[in-house]
């Protein structure tokens, strides 16, 4: 059986970890496993990734969209009851970035309405809240071995659960996935040799511009649906993760812990170094601990900021560049997000910039990084106080 990359954290939180080919395909397999299907609603959080909404609309369900923090990246817990309804099914908790969202709260909210909670792990890997780890709060979670991620396998995904019920309906789907094709195998391992060799903040433009011309050409795959049309469900929801990419995420998940001590490294430093006014730096609470997948910032001149890191090679992500990213005007719709419902994601969305945070960064690319965003942000008409810095 195609088991789990063996992530002792996971274990030891009691879960056991199923593989799929991404990690929409997971969400899509556990929303199939709660038995979700047409006529229900599953709620998820504006300032998120089309996966999210097309795994939702792949199971035959209607993706809700619920608003974030006003000063966050994730769920408003208060925002949750408002969406609710007598066929919410499901409710997505993403936690973006590697924040953890309020999960205790969103948790006592779901449990009082019997609907289970789903954790978007994709950007946390191992943060924790009260010195549990993210993942093992809802009735289940995915995880996501793509390219942007902190362990990358090529493509892959996976489910975990510690609900022996469900985690046997998850081993049955997994069952009737099929591996990808050869020639699709061939083209994620060179695609996968090719982030490895090139994936280095001074050559994250370059390799960005390619790689976009190349999946655009369907020579590279690409992290989001070409077709425009949801409702017929892409390919890749009937494949399984391959054999040698599982193999390489049991292999790279051993060195979990030295990514986050160096992740945690590097984000004490940018927040030691960051030091213009007008820039806002995440606020964390006290009871988590946090491994970022990347050190979100917010910006009033976000699109000039993106500009000018392109032009001085300083390796900066806009993403979510929409609320359902890369999603634009009409095609929002079609996702089933109504403008204006959600104007904490939409207002971050205008303002986030990303720095990152993983092994290939040193200490030349933050201080580049910080020198760069201390002489280029611009402060906000109404940002007359100083940075948040976080505890
Ligand atoms: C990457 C990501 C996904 C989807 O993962 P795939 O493996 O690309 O399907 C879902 N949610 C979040 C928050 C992600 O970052």
């Amino acid at each position: 059986m195609n088991t789990a990359p063996e992530q002792s954290e996971i274990a030891s939180a009691g879960l056991t970890e199923v593989t799929f080919y991404r990690g929409r395909v997971a969400l899509h397999a556990i929303l199939k496993a709660l038995g979700v299907g047409a006529g229900d609603e599953v709620i998820v959080q504006a300032f998120t990734c089309v996966a999210v909404p097309e795994a939702v609309i792949a199971s035959g369900a209607k993706p809700v969209y619920a608003d974030i923090e006003t000063d966050g990246y994730n769920l408003a817990p208060e925002q949750l009851a408002s969406r609710m309804t007598a066929r919410t099914k499901a409710i997505v908790v993403q936690h973006t970035f590697g924040v953890p969202a309020q999960i205790q709260q969103i948790m006592a909210i779901a449990d009082a309405a019997g609907v289970p909670v789903i954790e978007d792990c994709c950007h946390a890997l191992a943060s924790r809240v009260d010195g549990r780890l993210l993942g093992a709060f809802g009735v289940a979670a995915f995880y996501s071995f793509e390219w942007g991620k902190q362990l990358v396998a090529g493509l892959g995904g996976s489910a975990v659960t510690g609900d022996p019920a469900l985690l046997s309906r998850l081993f049955e789907l997994q069952k009737t996935h099929r591996t990808p094709p050869l020639v699709k195998r061939v083209q994620l391992e060179l695609q996968h040799a090719a982030f490895t060799v090139l994936s280095r903040p001074e050559w994250y433009w370059r390799v960005r511009a390619v790689f976009h011309l190349l999946s655009k050409g369907g020579v590279a795959a690409g992290n989001f649906h070409k077709a425009e049309d949801f409702s017929q469900p892409s390919a890749d929801f009937a494949w399984s993760m391959p054999p040698k990419a599982v193999r390489r995420v049991r292999r790279k998940s051993k060195n979990l812990e030295a990514i986050c001590r160096h992740s945690d490294e590097v984000v004490q430093q940018y927040q030691t170094k960051i030091t213009t006014p007008a820039l806002t730096h995440p606020s964390m609470a006290a009871s988590s601990e946090t491994c970022f997948a990347r050190y979100p910032l917010r910006a009033a001149n976000k699109d000039e900021l993106l500009r000018k890191a392109r032009e001085q090679r300083v390796e900066l992500a806009g993403w979510y560049q929409t609320v359902v990213h890369p999603l634009d005007g009409d095609a929002l719709g079609q996702v089933g997000y109504e403008p204006s419902s959600c104007p904490n994601a939409e207002q971050r969305s205008r303002e986030i910039i990303s720095l990152p945070t993983n092994r290939r960064v040193r200490e030349e690319h933050i201080d580049r990084a910080a020198e760069f965003l201390n002489a280029c942000a611009q402060p906000g008409a109404d940002q007359t106080t100083g940075a948040k810095h976080a505890a």
